[in-house]
């Protein structure tokens, strides 16, 4: 019994305990009194925890596979005003940088990222001035080493090749992969 009031003390936070912010007056966190909280005291940690998970994976997944400069895309798709500037007629650059910076092989494809020839007049149209012909080379050899596993999904190489999608100096191992 003693056990259990100590363990209330323990985790009552009376409002004399709360920071102060002026003299006299203390700030009420009502979320911070541990007793009024119950089962959900550790959510606020879990939260954070699975933040900061998600960010460091936003971050460290492009640096292991050697795609850096995929992080500083913030998606703003200004980028798409390349237009028929782009001379393969790729219309969603921010999408090959967003696929590059999470892996995602069939998003890339989809975007046409195996018919980017890497001319770089998208470049200049990028707000932040990223090295978007180099992201897109990454990511197209890592594409490629990606179907000679055998990994990228059968269906995806299918509609690529049958919606001209495939670059010529893609065509093999698109070709081999579907084999
Ligand atoms: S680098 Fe690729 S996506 Fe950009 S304009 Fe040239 S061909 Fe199009
Ligand atoms: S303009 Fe640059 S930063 Fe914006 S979405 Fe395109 S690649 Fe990303």
């Amino acid at each position: 019994m003693a056990e259990q009031q100590d363990k209330e003390i323990q985790h009552k936070r009376q409002d004399l305990d709360q920071p102060m912010v002026l003299p006299g007056i203390h700030r009420y966190q009502f979320f911070t009194n541990l007793k009024d909280r119950g089962w959900t005291r550790n959510l606020d940690r879990v939260s954070l925890f699975g933040i900061v998970a998600a960010l460091l994976a936003t971050v460290i997944k492009p640096i292991l596979r050697g795609n850096p400069a995929t992080i500083y895309c913030y998606e703003c798709r200004a980028c798409y005003a390349t237009q028929d500037r782009c001379p393969v007629g790729i219309t969603f650059q921010a999408e090959l940088a967003v696929a590059g910076r999470v892996g995602d092989y069939d998003r890339f494809i989809r975007n046409g990222g195996l018919k980017c020839i890497r001319c770089g007049n998208c470049q200049s149209y990028c707000v932040q001035y990223l090295p978007l012909p180099q992201m897109f080379a990454i990511m197209q050899e890592d594409t490629r080493a990606a179907m000679s596993k055998g990994i990228v999904a059968r269906h995806s190489l299918e509609n690529a090749l049958a919606q001209g999608l495939v670059g010529k100096e893609f065509i093999d191992d698109v070709v081999k992969a579907m084999a």
